[in-house]
């Protein structure tokens, strides 16, 4: 369907000056475009700069030209930039994305070039290593650096790392230089990264582990493809057991990535990395600085990077030769991306790891219902770690039926979940908190007029941030102060917060336990990641006798000291109609109860509920993982959706809220290329959320067998409407939120 599916064509096809040459750019074609190849010629895959209109823009020589433009037009490739050319299987990796996701191939171009000035030559920076002999007088400072250095062998810093690690300001290391003692150089920046020693042999393995790890290292020695899902409760050792895929992969010397669904998390593994290896991989993620990512990009290219820990988005990198994807925490939503192209990290893992004869492990304590189903299917092999590793065991798992608690309408906390906590706190033990709502209160309500307070570019409810005084919109961002007038009415002190956030749990916590400490871990308390993990290590260590948390405790983070989880409200989940409700709440829930009992104290899980004969609950308490996957998988396959089932959402969005449900209505009765394949569309509905940023949303749901070829039907049935004015159409394949 993609205009731009490349011509068969020999991997080292060679393009003399003159010949024609199609160039994918970056540029919003949908096509390749002709171009003589410059002097000197070009490969296929070649990176290079080509005139578009008046400016130069990136391309990648993606194959024979097409020959259909006047050839007096035909301009030049200016310049083929010094960077290792796109392989062929990246070429393919991205024609098949781009098909998947419907997404324009110079948009899936954009995804796997994201690094700043990739072709510029090599920038120099200065460097500092040890000089000749003594300096004239020995200082403590002195004598500091050139221990430093002394330590690092041959190696050289820049000036920063080095005044760092001697703590000493920069002017004793010019004082050095000038005396020769401490030599400074230019060395280029893009360097390569340091080698890590996949032979140096990790922890022993319990017998469970070390099986799993051999087959993971068989399937690595045939290098072929293959998917692996590997479960195993929390805790159970499937970081040490992939580190040992990794292993195996980095001693054939091929590249290993491992995909986290969070970059806070990667502190924590990259040390185990250092330990396991002698030495950090390349990061990649939005952390990561400009310089950086031009570095990581580029190594990863010539082969200077043995490994990448990374976000998705690092699945784009040009990998020389790619052997293993591990997709931790493989059921995490973040996985997919939600605007822009919207594609699925483990799935697309799934796809390059095919295409490049690599091996893709997922791993994960509770996986989505698609791995679980494909492992069922034979399509992915399964390995289970069932214990946790040493004396840690699972948490128990109790409900608290909250109909029987008469609490008060401004308090969540039971009162034996506060009994339980009050005991944890006397032992000097953790707690934890859990609700999944950011801010103060998600509701503040006029108590004269009902009015609530909503923002005013999107149907939805502005939320009570007490930390930042102010409303703030969830959806879009925006922010208004709090107001002390209703802003309907006009009265005075009329306004009240409604309904629980983690900021007014923890004035609960406060009244409560008045000696105890506090931490609140919220996304939105964080100024940026490095503060998000130094207060996660902070709390880790014991700064605190009670967390409040949001989702983002439950991933994957160590907390050894956490004996109790109380979870505020396990019903939250299952309200409202998305079709993988059920399967959240449970993986949440399993998630969360996860983070007790982790060292040597076993832990105590608490839920709260209003319904604890919910089948969902009840599967959580008695840890029936596999009698809950069943039953639900039961329930999809009937229902026809996924992952027994095709779907895709189409989201058209306006200013004008009449154009909008024009063109829905209009897409729901021309739906003749849908029908040919027996595909259903329903809608058009206003959206759950029917305006965001000012722009009217409606939805259209297509639903169709698992077998059918979706993707060409939707491209000829969208192809039909051209969009006019102020609208927009995406199209989402796999819909994992319906918003
Ligand atoms: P998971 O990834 O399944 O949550 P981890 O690999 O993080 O589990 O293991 C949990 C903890 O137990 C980690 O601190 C890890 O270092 C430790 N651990 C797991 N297996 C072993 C082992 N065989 N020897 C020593 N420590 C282990
Ligand atoms: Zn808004």
């Amino acid at each position: 369907m993609s205009a731009l599916t490349p011509d068969p064509h020999p991997s080292d096809c060679f393009y003399a000056e003159g010949e024609l040459v199609g160039v994918l750019t970056t540029q919003p074609l949908d096509r390749v475009l002709d171009y003589k190849a410059p002097e000197g010629g070009c490969w296929q895959g070649a990176f290079v700069q080509v005139p578009f209109g008046p400016r130069r823009v990136l391309g990648v020589v993606w194959g024979r030209g097409r020959g259909d433009w006047d050839p007096s037009k035909v301009r030049q490739v200016q310049r083929v930039l010094d960077v290792a050319p796109m392989r062929l299987e990246m070429q393919s990796f991205l024609t098949r994305a781009g098909d998947y996701t419907l997404t324009p191939m110079n948009a899936m171009l954009r995804l796997a070039t994201r690094a700043p000035g990739l072709g510029d030559p090599p920038s120099m920076r200065k460097v500092y290593r040890r000089g000749e002999g003594r300096p004239d007088r020995e200082t403590d400072a002195r004598r500091r650096v050139l221990d430093v250095l002394d330590e690092i062998g041959g190696l050289a810093l820049t000036k920063g790392e080095l005044a760092d690690s001697a703590g000493v300001s920069s002017s004793v290391i010019d004082g050095l230089v000038k005396q020769g003692v401490v030599r400074e150089e230019k060395s280029p920046r893009d360097t390569v990264f340091p080698h890590l020693e996949p032979g140096l042999g990790g922890k022993d393995l319990t017998e469970s582990q070390a099986a799993a790890a051999a087959v993971l290292r068989r399937d690595i020695g045939s290098g072929n493809y293959g998917a692996t899902l590997l479960r195993g409760v929390t805790g159970s050792g499937k970081t040490e057991v992939y580190l040992e895929a990794v292993a195996a992969c980095l001693a054939q010397g091929r590249q290993a990535l491992v995909l986290l669904p969070e970059i806070a998390l990667t502190a924590e593994f990259l040390a185990r990395v250092d330990a396991r290896f002698g030495a950090q991989p390349a990061e990649w993620h939005s952390g990561v600085t400009m310089t950086e990512r031009r570095r990581v990009w580029r190594m990863v290219g010539q082969g200077g990077a043995q490994m990448v820990v990374g976000a998705r988005s690092a699945l784009f990198l040009p990998f020389r030769d790619l052997g293993l994807i591990v997709v931790d925490e493989e059921h995490d939503t973040s996985y997919k991306q939600q605007d822009g192209v919207m594609y699925n990290a483990r799935d697309m893992a799934v796809l390059r790891a095919s295409i490049n004869g690599a091996q893709v492990v997922l791993a994960s304590a509770t996986p989505s219902l698609e791995s679980w189903a494909n492992a069922e299917a034979g399509k992915y092999k399964r390995l289970d770690l069932t214990s946790r590793f040493g004396a840690a065991v699972l948490p128990e798992m109790r409900a608290i039926d909250m109909r029987s608690e008469k609490l008060p309408a401004t308090r969540w906390i039971s009162q034996a979940l506060a009994a339980a906590v009050s005991d944890r706190i006397a032992k000097g033990e953790q707690s934890l908190l859990f609700l999944n709502r950011r801010g103060y209160a998600p509701v503040t309500l006029c108590r004269a007029c009902g009015h609530q307070i909503g923002c005013d570019d999107c149907d939805a409810r502005m939320v009570e941030h007490r930390f930042q005084k102010r409303l703030v919109c969830h959806q879009c961002g925006a922010t208004k102060p709090v107001p002390t007038v209703c802003p309907s009415c006009g009265a005075e002190e009329t306004l009240a917060a409604v309904g629980p956030g983690v900021e007014r749990l923890a004035e609960e916590a406060n009244a409560l336990w008045p000696e105890a400490r506090l931490a609140v871990l919220s996304s939105d308390l964080f100024g940026s990641a490095r503060a998000l993990k130094e207060g996660i290590e902070a709390i880790a260590t014991g700064g605190a006798d009670v967390i409040i948390g949001t989702q983002l405790v439950a991933k994957g983070h160590n907390f050894p000291l956490l004996t109790l989880v109380g979870v505020i409200d396990a019903d939250l989940g299952l309200q409202g109609s998305d079709l993988r409700a059920a399967e959240r709440t449970f993986q949440l829930m399993r998630q969360v109860a996860g983070r007790a009992g982790r060292a040597e104290t076993p832990g105590l899980a608490l839920l709260q509920t209003h319904q604890p004969e919910h089948p969902v609950i009840r599967a959580i308490l008695a840890g029936e993982e596999e009698a809950f996957w069943r039953a639900e998988a039961d329930e999809r396959r009937v229902s026809g959706v996924p992952p027994y089932g095709r779907l895709a959402g189409v989201i058209l969005s306006s200013t004008d809220v009449q154009e909008v449900f024009d063109l829905g209505n209009a897409m729901a009765r021309q739906d003749g290329p849908l029908r040919a394949v027996g595909a259903q569309v329903f809608g058009p509905a206003p959206a759950p959320i029917a305006r965001v940023r000012g722009r009217h949303r409606v939805r259209l749901l297509v639903k169709a067998d698992k077998g059918v070829a979706l993707q060409p039907a939707l491209a000829a049935w969208a192809g039909q409407f051209t969009l006019k004015g102020q609208l927009r159409m995406a199209i989402d394949i796999d819909p994992q939120s319906f918003y």
